[in-house]
């Protein structure tokens, strides 16, 4: 594809950016959660259906799957996730959140807008397309795994998909500007929760008591010394401890105390490591004060995001003619997850972060902040990329 194909592309998008915006600020103002997305997926096979796209809903429950093409011999994936997070908005939009705890924070609104942008052009190019494209909308990024169901439930078969891509919202850089990396690119993930359990008491006879408060301060601080101590210190990880619940008044000492957080790593061998290592080590460390700690993983499993190396350098090159030379800066691994990365176990796969940092928009909080506010001005771009993607991978 050539630069002036690239800059067609560009303003076919930018003149339907603000159909884009109006579906974005739909979605926004019903955010649901995981895979519970009956509102968010109405929305999408209304669009659908509207654009007389076809498609096939109540994939992994909530997930919908459009296909744009009649020749099956070759056929690419473009991927959106749909959900929301458990998150109060406080956002300064008039387009606010209308689902009481419930936000769009990680940006999976303008995903499925900017997706179905592209859907929207790849239509008008239908007859011309030497292949398929199939259009992911997929529900539960937010720690379901919902990459996986829809892999399950045969998204990358049938026709088999042979290249996916995917976007993110990224505002950790400028509007206007792409980021990524070849090969591993986000981290593996797993959430986990520990139980620890003794024996409740009063507060004033602690020694007739087995105290899961105390134990689970040990447990926290113990399982640190696993990535200080423990893990070879070239190899990147990351324990957080996100949550501790239990007791509820000053003068008791509970029987139960629940512990949450997460792992991440650059390899899977690491993570599992951890995994392994932080249920011996809470266990170990409550046995020693009478206690017992109960390990157990929580939804979120994923595997590390790797950018395939041929692919990443045709998408390089590709995001170049979209936004300039020296607006796609390769960045370093980072710690967040996506389960895009299922899909890299079927296909080569390529996701790129889409700058939206703009202070003129107010767009300068961080992905997950209560405040985060989207500079949809990107949506055009990020509806580019995908409808490039097809065009040189199909
Ligand atoms: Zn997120
Ligand atoms: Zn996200």
């Amino acid at each position: 594809m050539t630069t002036t194909a690239s800059a067609t592309t560009l303003s076919s998008t930018k003149e339907i950016e603000p159909w884009m915006i109006g579906i974005r600020r739909r979605l926004h103002q019903c955010p649901e959660l995981l895979y519970e997305l009956h509102e968010t997926s109405e929305i999408v096979c209304e669009e659908l259906s509207r654009l007389d796209i076809s498609f096939e809903s109540r994939i992994a429950e909530t997930g919908i799957v459009a296909t744009i093409g009649h020749d099956k011999s070759h056929c690419v994936m473009l991927r959106a996730d749909m959900d929301a997070l458990p998150i109060e908005e406080m956002a300064d939009v008039d387009f606010r959140s209308n689902n009481a705890g419930r936000m769009h924070a990680c940006g999976h609104d303008c995903h499925t807008a900017m997706l179905l942008g592209a859907a929207r052009i790849l239509k008008q190019q239908e007859s011309s397309l030497k292949g398929t494209v199939k259009l992911c909308f997929q529900p539960a990024e937010e720690g379901g795994a919902g990459a996986q169901r829809m892999c399950e439930e045969g998204v990358m078969q049938n026709p088999a998909v042979q290249k996916a891509f995917g976007i993110h919202v990224w505002p950790q850089i400028p509007s206007g500007q792409l980021t990524g990396r070849g090969g591993v690119f986000l981290a593996a993930t797993n959430a986990f929760e520990i139980k620890v359990a003794g024996k409740g008491g009063h507060a004033a006879l602690p020694h007739l008591a087995n105290d899961p408060v105390s134990s689970a301060a040990r447990i926290i601080t113990g399982i640190q010394t696993l990535i200080s101590r423990e893990q070879d210190p070239l190899e990147a990880g990351v324990v957080s401890i996100t949550a501790i619940n239990g007791g509820s008044t000053f003068n008791v000492i509970p029987a139960e105390v629940t512990i949450k957080g997460t792992i991440r790593s650059l390899s899977v061998a690491n993570k599992d490591h951890l995994k392994v290592r932080i249920s011996e080590v809470a266990r170990l460390l409550a046995e020693a004060d009478h206690c017992t700690a109960d390990f157990v993983t929580v939804g979120e499993d994923y595997p590390v995001t790797s950018n395939d190396p041929d692919l990443w350098n045709d998408v390089v090159e590709m995001g170049q003619r979209i936004v300039g030379k020296g607006n796609f800066p390769v960045c370093s691994p980072v710690m967040g997850g996506e389960d895009f990365s299922y899909y890299g176990a079927f296909a080569p796969t390529c996701f790129v972060g889409l700058g939206c940092y703009n202070e003129s928009t107010g767009s300068v909080h961080g992905l997950h902040h209560p405040q985060f506010t989207m500079d949809e001005s990107v949506f055009h771009i990020g509806a580019a990329l995908h409808v490039s993607f097809v065009n040189e991978q199909l």
